[in-house]
């Protein structure tokens, strides 16, 4: 456990999965909580959940891709707990499945806008507010969609390569004032999101497990519990890397 006691941390995409087990693990030790997505009921039920816990967070109903509600986001964090020491921009979407000359130009769009926009405009807000309370680390959910390519998803394959792009230029532009920037990237996890792939395209995701070496399908917990030690003192050494989570798929 990692001694989180006074600090706060914004997560988005945190009604469920990844940002949701993140979420609860930042408030376990010890951090106050935003918790933002669009999702209303799930979000507020994560905040429940960590209530219950004796942990301390809000719900803020967040659209990642709009500025107006993601400097809305931040400005909760600084209101209710004094300031942001924390965030993992984490929201997002797979979008349709179709090769890239099927992809419909609006589908290409939506998912750049929440995955790849998303994490920019996450950023934009956070960073200043961090450099004001002299430091804080930020972690931004790429996936092994941004070290391969993968057929059908090209949308998301993009966004998720510039997640990396992005983390590593924000490393380089505010690690020497005390902002850590990185990234993780998930093999499968057994989210909704994975589970919606499931049927869509069984074979897809049956394929992914099947390849990968450790045996098994990731839990939520291995990819929250990665954004948090990213954030903590434990890795006062670590910027601008994309830690991979993937159970050895990439390795093959
Ligand atoms: P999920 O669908 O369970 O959670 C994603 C959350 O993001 C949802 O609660 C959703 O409401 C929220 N969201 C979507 N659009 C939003 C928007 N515009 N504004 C605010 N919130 C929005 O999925 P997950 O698997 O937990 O995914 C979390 C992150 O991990 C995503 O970035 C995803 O691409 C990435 N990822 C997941 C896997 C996997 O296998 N599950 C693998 C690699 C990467």
């Amino acid at each position: 456990m990692t001694d989180f006691d006074g600090k706060t941390a914004i997560v988005t995409g945190a009604s469920g999965g990844i940002g949701e087990a993140a979420a609860k693990r930042f408030a376990a030790d010890g951090a106050s909580v935003v918790v933002a997505d669009l999702k209303v009921e799930e979000g507020e039920a994560t905040v429940a959940d960590i209530e219950d816990t004796d942990g301390e967070a809000t719900f803020v109903e967040t659209d990642v891709t709009d500025p107006a509600d993601v400097g809305a986001m931040v400005d909760v964090a600084v209101d209710t707990y004094g300031g942001l020491d924390f965030a993992f921009n984490n929201a997002g979407i797979e979008g349709e499945r179709e090769a890239t000359a099927d992809q419909p130009v609006d589908n290409f769009e939506r998912v750049i806008g929440v995955n790849l926009k998303g994490v920019f405009l996450g950023m934009r807000a956070e960073i200043p507010v961090m450099l004001d309370d002299g430091g804080g680390a930020v972690v931004n959910t790429s996936s092994i969609a941004g070290r391969l390519g993968f057929p059908d998803i090209s949308p998301y394959v993009a966004s998720k390569w510039g997640v990396i792009g992005l983390t590593k230029t924000a490393a380089l532009e505010y690690s020497g004032e005390g902002v850590r920037v990185n990234a993780v990237c998930p093999g499968v996890i057994d989210t909704p999101m994975v589970a919606q792939s499931r049927e869509e395209d069984p074979e897809s995701i049956d394929g992914a497990v099947a390849a990968t070496p450790i045996g098994r399908i990731g839990e939520p917990e291995e990819i929250g519990d990665a954004a948090v030690w990213l954030c903590s003192e434990d890795a006062s050494f670590v910027t601008g890397e994309a830690m991979t989570i993937d159970g050895g798929y990439t390795s093959q």
